[in-house]
Protein backbone atom coordinates (compact mmCIF):
# COMPACT_ATOMS: atom_id res chain seq x y z
CA UNK A 1 0.00 0.00 0.00
CA UNK A 2 1.28 3.27 -0.54
CA UNK A 3 2.32 5.30 2.25
CA UNK A 4 -0.89 7.52 3.32
CA UNK A 5 -0.63 11.35 3.80
CA UNK A 6 -3.45 13.93 5.22
CA UNK A 7 -2.87 15.36 1.61
CA UNK A 8 -0.62 14.41 -1.50
CA UNK A 9 -0.09 17.06 -3.52
CA UNK A 10 3.47 15.48 -4.99
CA UNK A 11 0.99 12.70 -6.37
CA UNK A 12 -1.43 15.50 -7.92
CA UNK A 13 1.60 17.45 -8.98
CA UNK A 14 3.02 14.76 -11.25
CA UNK A 15 -0.12 14.10 -13.33
CA UNK A 16 0.03 17.42 -14.43
CA UNK A 17 3.84 17.97 -14.06
CA UNK A 18 4.38 18.88 -18.23
CA UNK A 19 2.21 21.53 -18.09
CA UNK A 20 3.07 22.80 -14.88
CA UNK A 21 6.96 23.05 -15.39
CA UNK A 22 6.46 24.45 -18.89
CA UNK A 23 4.47 27.19 -17.20
CA UNK A 24 7.00 27.65 -14.46
CA UNK A 25 9.85 28.07 -17.12
CA UNK A 26 7.55 30.47 -19.37
CA UNK A 27 7.50 32.33 -16.46
CA UNK A 28 11.32 32.36 -15.83
CA UNK A 29 11.59 33.06 -19.24
CA UNK A 30 9.43 36.26 -19.03
CA UNK A 31 10.87 37.47 -16.34
CA UNK A 32 7.81 39.41 -15.56
CA UNK A 33 8.03 37.72 -11.39
CA UNK A 34 5.15 40.04 -10.19
CA UNK A 35 2.20 40.87 -11.70
CA UNK A 36 2.87 38.98 -14.95
CA UNK A 37 0.06 38.01 -17.48
CA UNK A 38 -0.48 34.63 -15.53
CA UNK A 39 -1.59 36.80 -12.63
CA UNK A 40 -3.78 39.23 -14.91
CA UNK A 41 -5.15 35.90 -16.92
CA UNK A 42 -5.93 33.59 -13.50
CA UNK A 43 -7.77 37.08 -11.90
CA UNK A 44 -9.95 36.07 -15.59
CA UNK A 45 -10.01 32.77 -15.17
CA UNK A 46 -11.17 32.60 -11.74
CA UNK A 47 -13.47 35.29 -12.10
CA UNK A 48 -15.46 33.15 -14.96
CA UNK A 49 -15.58 30.07 -12.69
CA UNK A 50 -16.60 31.63 -10.10
CA UNK A 51 -19.23 34.05 -12.35
CA UNK A 52 -18.90 36.87 -10.57
CA UNK A 53 -17.07 40.06 -11.99
CA UNK A 54 -13.89 41.18 -10.01
CA UNK A 55 -11.44 38.92 -8.69
CA UNK A 56 -8.16 40.76 -7.06
CA UNK A 57 -5.45 37.83 -6.54
CA UNK A 58 -3.41 38.42 -3.38
CA UNK A 59 -0.54 37.32 -1.41
CA UNK A 60 -2.85 34.76 1.12
CA UNK A 61 -6.25 33.90 2.21
CA UNK A 62 -5.50 36.00 5.95
CA UNK A 63 -4.43 38.83 3.33
CA UNK A 64 -7.39 38.64 1.68
CA UNK A 65 -9.70 38.45 4.84
CA UNK A 66 -7.69 41.59 6.18
CA UNK A 67 -7.92 43.90 2.93
CA UNK A 68 -11.57 43.17 2.95
CA UNK A 69 -12.26 44.18 6.29
CA UNK A 70 -9.46 47.41 5.47
CA UNK A 71 -12.01 48.57 2.23
CA UNK A 72 -14.97 48.32 4.38
CA UNK A 73 -13.84 51.22 6.32
CA UNK A 74 -14.25 49.38 9.71
CA UNK A 75 -12.88 51.96 12.12
CA UNK A 76 -11.83 50.38 15.89
CA UNK A 77 -14.20 49.49 17.75
CA UNK A 78 -16.58 48.13 15.26
CA UNK A 79 -17.91 44.72 16.17
CA UNK A 80 -17.24 41.93 13.89
CA UNK A 81 -18.98 38.48 14.45
CA UNK A 82 -17.42 35.16 13.59
CA UNK A 83 -17.86 31.76 14.41
CA UNK A 84 -15.59 30.55 17.38
CA UNK A 85 -15.51 26.97 15.21
CA UNK A 86 -12.80 27.90 12.51
CA UNK A 87 -9.10 28.65 11.65
CA UNK A 88 -7.73 31.40 13.56
CA UNK A 89 -7.30 33.35 10.47
CA UNK A 90 -10.79 34.57 10.24
CA UNK A 91 -10.56 36.34 13.79
CA UNK A 92 -6.85 36.83 13.78
CA UNK A 93 -7.59 39.95 11.24
CA UNK A 94 -10.38 41.25 13.09
CA UNK A 95 -8.18 41.59 16.01
CA UNK A 96 -5.18 42.87 13.67
CA UNK A 97 -6.98 45.91 12.79
CA UNK A 98 -8.15 46.60 16.24
CA UNK A 99 -11.78 45.72 15.58
CA UNK A 100 -13.42 43.45 17.73
CA UNK A 101 -14.12 40.21 17.60
CA UNK A 102 -17.51 38.82 18.67
CA UNK A 103 -17.87 34.86 18.66
CA UNK A 104 -20.92 32.66 17.89
CA UNK A 105 -22.13 29.63 17.83
CA UNK A 106 -22.35 27.20 15.13
CA UNK A 107 -24.67 24.43 13.72
CA UNK A 108 -24.28 21.36 15.47
CA UNK A 109 -24.33 19.47 12.21
CA UNK A 110 -22.92 21.95 9.48
CA UNK A 111 -20.22 23.17 11.03
CA UNK A 112 -21.11 26.06 9.79
CA UNK A 113 -22.50 29.95 11.51
CA UNK A 114 -25.83 29.32 13.29
CA UNK A 115 -28.24 31.97 12.14
CA UNK A 116 -30.40 32.68 15.42
CA UNK A 117 -26.97 33.04 17.11
CA UNK A 118 -25.83 35.70 14.72
CA UNK A 119 -28.84 37.39 15.15
CA UNK A 120 -28.72 37.66 18.95
CA UNK A 121 -24.95 38.80 19.01
CA UNK A 122 -25.87 41.86 16.73
CA UNK A 123 -25.81 45.22 18.83
CA UNK A 124 -25.69 49.01 17.67
CA UNK A 125 -21.64 48.16 16.96
CA UNK A 126 -21.67 45.33 14.94
CA UNK A 127 -20.56 46.19 11.15
CA UNK A 128 -20.15 43.02 9.68
CA UNK A 129 -19.98 39.53 9.46
CA UNK A 130 -17.60 36.71 8.29
CA UNK A 131 -19.13 33.41 7.76
CA UNK A 132 -16.72 30.53 7.40
CA UNK A 133 -17.63 27.85 4.83
CA UNK A 134 -16.14 25.62 6.87
CA UNK A 135 -14.42 21.90 5.80
CA UNK A 136 -15.75 22.64 2.40
CA UNK A 137 -19.70 22.86 2.92
CA UNK A 138 -21.67 26.09 2.68
CA UNK A 139 -22.80 28.47 5.51
CA UNK A 140 -26.59 29.37 5.51
CA UNK A 141 -26.08 32.37 2.95
CA UNK A 142 -29.84 32.58 2.15
CA UNK A 143 -30.21 33.65 6.07
CA UNK A 144 -26.91 35.81 6.94
CA UNK A 145 -27.62 37.53 3.73
CA UNK A 146 -31.59 38.60 4.87
CA UNK A 147 -29.74 39.25 8.78
CA UNK A 148 -27.43 41.51 7.26
CA UNK A 149 -29.60 43.61 4.83
CA UNK A 150 -32.09 43.89 7.92
CA UNK A 151 -29.35 45.47 10.08
CA UNK A 152 -27.56 47.13 7.45
CA UNK A 153 -24.08 44.49 7.41
CA UNK A 154 -21.32 43.61 5.11
CA UNK A 155 -20.59 40.50 4.83
CA UNK A 156 -17.15 38.81 3.86
CA UNK A 157 -17.13 34.74 3.07
CA UNK A 158 -14.40 33.83 3.80
CA UNK A 159 -14.82 30.13 1.19
CA UNK A 160 -10.78 29.04 2.04
CA UNK A 161 -11.96 25.98 2.40
CA UNK A 162 -15.21 25.57 -0.01
CA UNK A 163 -13.70 27.04 -3.34
CA UNK A 164 -15.88 25.14 -5.91
CA UNK A 165 -18.73 24.47 -3.61
CA UNK A 166 -22.35 25.51 -4.65
CA UNK A 167 -24.85 27.32 -2.95
CA UNK A 168 -28.84 27.31 -4.12
CA UNK A 169 -30.86 29.64 -2.55
CA UNK A 170 -34.74 28.86 -2.29
CA UNK A 171 -36.03 30.07 -5.45
CA UNK A 172 -33.94 27.95 -7.41
CA UNK A 173 -30.73 30.14 -8.64
CA UNK A 174 -27.17 28.60 -8.07
CA UNK A 175 -24.29 30.18 -6.92
CA UNK A 176 -20.61 29.33 -5.97
CA UNK A 177 -19.66 30.48 -2.28
CA UNK A 178 -17.52 33.38 -2.13
CA UNK A 179 -19.94 35.33 -4.50
CA UNK A 180 -22.70 35.64 -2.14
CA UNK A 181 -21.72 38.01 -0.03
CA UNK A 182 -20.40 41.86 -0.25
CA UNK A 183 -16.79 40.48 -0.81
CA UNK A 184 -15.57 36.71 -0.82
CA UNK A 185 -11.81 35.66 0.59
CA UNK A 186 -9.84 32.81 -0.29
CA UNK A 187 -6.28 30.86 -0.48
CA UNK A 188 -4.34 28.87 -2.13
CA UNK A 189 -2.85 27.79 0.32
CA UNK A 190 -1.22 24.16 -1.13
CA UNK A 191 -3.33 21.71 0.97
CA UNK A 192 -6.60 23.90 0.09
CA UNK A 193 -9.11 22.40 -2.67
CA UNK A 194 -7.12 24.75 -5.40
CA UNK A 195 -3.56 25.03 -4.23
CA UNK A 196 -0.72 26.70 -5.26
CA UNK A 197 2.87 25.14 -4.75
CA UNK A 198 3.27 28.27 -2.37
CA UNK A 199 0.97 30.98 -0.71
CA UNK A 200 -1.48 32.68 -2.35
CA UNK A 201 -5.36 34.18 -2.13
CA UNK A 202 -7.67 36.00 -3.90
CA UNK A 203 -10.98 38.48 -3.31
CA UNK A 204 -14.10 38.61 -5.04
CA UNK A 205 -16.93 40.73 -4.86
CA UNK A 206 -19.37 41.99 -7.52
CA UNK A 207 -19.07 45.64 -6.16
CA UNK A 208 -16.73 47.61 -8.75
CA UNK A 209 -16.25 50.48 -6.10
CA UNK A 210 -14.92 48.07 -3.60
CA UNK A 211 -13.01 46.10 -5.99
CA UNK A 212 -11.25 49.39 -7.10
CA UNK A 213 -10.49 49.66 -3.67
CA UNK A 214 -9.21 46.56 -3.02
CA UNK A 215 -7.01 46.22 -5.86
CA UNK A 216 -5.23 49.57 -4.50
CA UNK A 217 -4.93 48.37 -0.96
CA UNK A 218 -3.03 45.01 -2.44
CA UNK A 219 -0.52 47.70 -3.89
CA UNK A 220 0.28 49.78 -1.15
CA UNK A 221 -3.10 51.53 -1.74
CA UNK A 222 -1.86 53.27 -5.28
CA UNK A 223 -3.48 53.17 -8.59
CA UNK A 224 -0.72 55.23 -10.14
CA UNK A 225 2.77 54.64 -9.26
CA UNK A 226 4.16 56.63 -6.59
CA UNK A 227 0.75 57.98 -5.38
CA UNK A 228 -0.14 56.76 -1.89
CA UNK A 229 -4.04 57.44 -1.53
CA UNK A 230 -4.75 54.73 0.85
CA UNK A 231 -3.19 53.05 3.61
CA UNK A 232 -2.46 50.06 2.38
CA UNK A 233 -0.05 46.79 2.57
CA UNK A 234 2.05 44.60 0.17
CA UNK A 235 -0.15 41.74 -0.89
CA UNK A 236 0.80 40.42 -4.13
CA UNK A 237 0.06 36.67 -6.03
CA UNK A 238 3.55 35.39 -7.64
CA UNK A 239 3.15 35.22 -11.57
CA UNK A 240 4.96 31.64 -11.00
CA UNK A 241 2.18 30.71 -8.34
CA UNK A 242 -0.60 31.92 -10.48
CA UNK A 243 0.69 29.99 -13.47
CA UNK A 244 0.48 27.13 -11.88
CA UNK A 245 -3.35 28.12 -10.44
CA UNK A 246 -4.06 28.84 -14.31
CA UNK A 247 -3.41 24.64 -14.57
CA UNK A 248 -4.99 23.65 -11.94
CA UNK A 249 -8.51 25.59 -11.83
CA UNK A 250 -9.31 23.61 -14.95
CA UNK A 251 -9.08 20.38 -13.01
CA UNK A 252 -11.01 21.97 -9.44
CA UNK A 253 -13.77 20.06 -10.60
CA UNK A 254 -12.51 17.38 -11.11
CA UNK A 255 -10.54 17.67 -7.95
CA UNK A 256 -13.53 18.12 -6.06
CA UNK A 257 -15.59 14.98 -7.78
CA UNK A 258 -12.35 13.13 -6.15
CA UNK A 259 -13.14 13.99 -2.67
CA UNK A 260 -16.45 13.73 -3.05
CA UNK A 261 -16.17 9.91 -3.62
CA UNK A 262 -13.29 9.39 -1.05
CA UNK A 263 -16.35 10.92 1.08
CA UNK A 264 -19.07 8.40 -0.21
CA UNK A 265 -16.65 5.77 1.10
CA UNK A 266 -16.15 6.55 4.29
CA UNK A 267 -20.09 7.32 4.47
CA UNK A 268 -20.48 4.06 3.32
CA UNK A 269 -17.89 2.19 5.51
CA UNK A 270 -19.41 4.05 8.65
CA UNK A 271 -22.99 3.86 7.76
CA UNK A 272 -25.61 3.05 10.93
CA UNK A 273 -22.37 3.01 12.98
CA UNK A 274 -24.52 5.34 15.89
CA UNK A 275 -21.10 6.31 17.68
CA UNK A 276 -20.01 8.12 14.40
CA UNK A 277 -21.79 11.06 12.58
CA UNK A 278 -20.27 11.22 9.46
CA UNK A 279 -20.55 14.95 7.31
CA UNK A 280 -24.15 16.28 6.89
CA UNK A 281 -24.71 17.93 3.83
CA UNK A 282 -27.60 20.65 3.60
CA UNK A 283 -30.30 20.41 0.83
CA UNK A 284 -28.82 24.42 0.32
CA UNK A 285 -24.96 23.49 -0.63
CA UNK A 286 -23.32 20.75 -2.21
CA UNK A 287 -19.95 19.46 -0.13
CA UNK A 288 -16.29 19.99 -1.80
CA UNK A 289 -14.56 17.99 1.39
CA UNK A 290 -12.10 20.16 2.22
CA UNK A 291 -11.89 18.00 5.29
CA UNK A 292 -14.32 14.79 6.11
CA UNK A 293 -14.50 15.29 9.58
CA UNK A 294 -16.58 13.20 11.84
CA UNK A 295 -18.27 13.75 15.20
CA UNK A 296 -17.68 10.84 17.67
CA UNK A 297 -19.98 9.86 20.50
CA UNK A 298 -19.03 8.04 23.66
CA UNK A 299 -15.52 7.36 21.81
CA UNK A 300 -11.62 8.40 23.10
CA UNK A 301 -11.50 11.16 20.47
CA UNK A 302 -7.37 11.64 21.03
CA UNK A 303 -7.41 7.81 21.89
CA UNK A 304 -8.64 6.97 18.26
CA UNK A 305 -6.15 9.85 16.72
CA UNK A 306 -3.10 7.87 18.58
CA UNK A 307 -3.70 4.73 17.46
CA UNK A 308 -4.60 5.25 14.10
CA UNK A 309 -0.78 6.97 14.27
CA UNK A 310 0.33 4.02 15.41
CA UNK A 311 -0.72 2.32 12.10
CA UNK A 312 0.28 5.00 10.18
CA UNK A 313 -2.85 6.67 9.23
CA UNK A 314 -2.74 10.41 9.86
CA UNK A 315 -5.83 12.15 11.19
CA UNK A 316 -6.19 15.66 12.83
CA UNK A 317 -8.07 17.79 15.31
CA UNK A 318 -9.41 20.73 13.70
CA UNK A 319 -10.01 22.57 15.57
CA UNK A 320 -8.73 21.64 19.27
CA UNK A 321 -9.09 25.45 20.72
CA UNK A 322 -12.44 27.70 19.52
CA UNK A 323 -11.54 30.92 19.00
CA UNK A 324 -12.89 32.07 22.21
CA UNK A 325 -10.48 30.17 24.30
CA UNK A 326 -7.73 31.47 22.03
CA UNK A 327 -4.78 32.80 24.70
CA UNK A 328 -4.05 35.38 22.14
CA UNK A 329 -7.59 37.06 23.02
CA UNK A 330 -6.87 36.71 26.83
CA UNK A 331 -5.98 40.81 27.00
CA UNK A 332 -9.41 41.71 24.95
CA UNK A 333 -11.48 41.82 27.81
CA UNK A 334 -13.95 39.22 26.02
CA UNK A 335 -17.20 38.94 27.80
CA UNK A 336 -17.51 34.86 29.04
CA UNK A 337 -18.91 32.80 25.76
CA UNK A 338 -21.75 30.18 26.84
CA UNK A 339 -20.74 28.08 23.34
CA UNK A 340 -21.84 24.61 24.31
CA UNK A 341 -21.97 23.04 20.82
CA UNK A 342 -18.53 24.84 19.93
CA UNK A 343 -17.23 23.57 22.60
CA UNK A 344 -19.07 20.22 22.45
CA UNK A 345 -17.59 19.82 18.72
CA UNK A 346 -13.56 20.36 19.73
CA UNK A 347 -14.05 17.73 21.46
CA UNK A 348 -15.28 15.40 19.25
CA UNK A 349 -14.48 16.19 15.74
CA UNK A 350 -11.43 14.43 14.14
CA UNK A 351 -11.08 14.84 10.45
CA UNK A 352 -9.40 11.90 8.04
CA UNK A 353 -7.62 11.91 5.44
CA UNK A 354 -9.22 13.28 2.43
CA UNK A 355 -7.38 14.17 -0.93
CA UNK A 356 -7.15 13.65 -5.10
CA UNK A 357 -5.20 10.91 -5.02
CA UNK A 358 -6.58 7.97 -2.44
CA UNK A 359 -6.88 4.77 -3.42
CA UNK A 360 -9.58 1.76 -2.56
CA UNK A 361 -6.86 0.03 -0.48
CA UNK A 362 -5.84 3.22 1.40
CA UNK A 363 -9.42 3.55 2.46
CA UNK A 364 -10.93 0.11 3.10
CA UNK A 365 -7.24 0.33 5.75
CA UNK A 366 -8.27 3.30 7.07
CA UNK A 367 -12.00 2.80 7.43
CA UNK A 368 -11.12 -0.48 8.86
CA UNK A 369 -9.09 0.64 11.65
CA UNK A 370 -11.51 3.38 12.47
CA UNK A 371 -14.41 0.56 13.13
CA UNK A 372 -11.39 -1.58 14.94
CA UNK A 373 -10.77 0.98 17.52
CA UNK A 374 -14.59 2.38 17.54
CA UNK A 375 -16.46 -1.04 18.08
C1 LIG B 1 -6.52 28.46 5.20
C2 LIG B 1 -7.54 29.34 5.81
C3 LIG B 1 -7.39 30.73 5.90
C4 LIG B 1 -6.08 31.45 5.61
O1 LIG B 1 -5.47 31.17 4.44
P1 LIG B 1 -3.87 31.39 4.29
O2 LIG B 1 -3.68 31.37 2.82
O3 LIG B 1 -3.23 30.25 4.99
O4 LIG B 1 -3.52 32.70 4.88
C5 LIG B 1 -8.43 31.49 6.38
N1 LIG B 1 -9.57 30.92 6.77
C6 LIG B 1 -9.76 29.58 6.74
C7 LIG B 1 -11.06 29.03 7.20
C8 LIG B 1 -8.75 28.75 6.28
O5 LIG B 1 -8.95 27.42 6.27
Amino acid sequence: MRPIQMVDTKSQYLKIKTAVDNAIHEVLDSAAYINGKPVQDFAVNLSNYLDTPFTIPCANGTDALQIAMMALGLEPGDEVITPSFTYIATTEVVALLKLTPVFVEVDPKTFCMDPASLRKAITRKTKAIVPVHLYGHAAPMEEIMQIAKEFGLSVIEDNAQAIGCDYTFSDGTRKKTGTIGTIGATSFYPSKNLGAFGDGGAIFTSDEGLAHKMKMIANHGQQKRYYHELVGCNSRLDSIQAAILNIKLKELDQYNAARQKVATFYNQAFSGNAKIITPHVASYSNHVYHQYTLVLEGVDRDGLNKYLAEHKIPSMIYYPVPGHKQEMFASFGLPKYDLAITDWLTERVISLPIHTEMDEEQLNYISGHVLNYVN
